[in-house]
């Protein structure tokens, strides 16, 4: 398995923001972790599973917390940002307040 850089998966999450029309966390330490978080997950199970979540070593397990998850849209549209606050919605106002958002993946 070819190993991914920070550069990498910084490149591949501007590419997904740009695709879904959303934005980057502005807050560049944050933004930083979640791009390690990434990172880390990849080059350790060979897929982006979510950096705010348990892998269980298992992509058909974990499918629906692969990066974007399949509950990223629909949080995005109700909350302004992704469970991990990776992804957000451009016309958003959230005054600077950046709560955690209910977790919408069945246990
Ligand atoms: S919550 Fe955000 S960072 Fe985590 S998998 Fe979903 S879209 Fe990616």
């Amino acid at each position: 398995m070819n190993k991914k850089s920070y550069e990498d998966v910084s490149s591949y999450v501007s590419k997904i923001a740009e695709r879904k029309g959303w934005i980057l966390n502005d807050n560049s330490q944050t933004l930083r972790d979640l791009v390690e978080g990434l990172m880390q997950n990849f080059n350790r199970h060979g897929y982006y599973n979510c950096p705010c979540r348990d892998s269980q070593d298992d992509r058909h397990l974990d499918r629906d917390i692969i990066c974007p998850c399949k509950y990223s849209e629909l949080d995005i549209q109700e909350f302004g940002y992704c469970y991990c606050a990776l992804y957000f919605d451009p016309s958003t106002d959230l005054g600077g307040r950046i709560g955690m958002i209910p977790e919408r993946r069945p246990e």
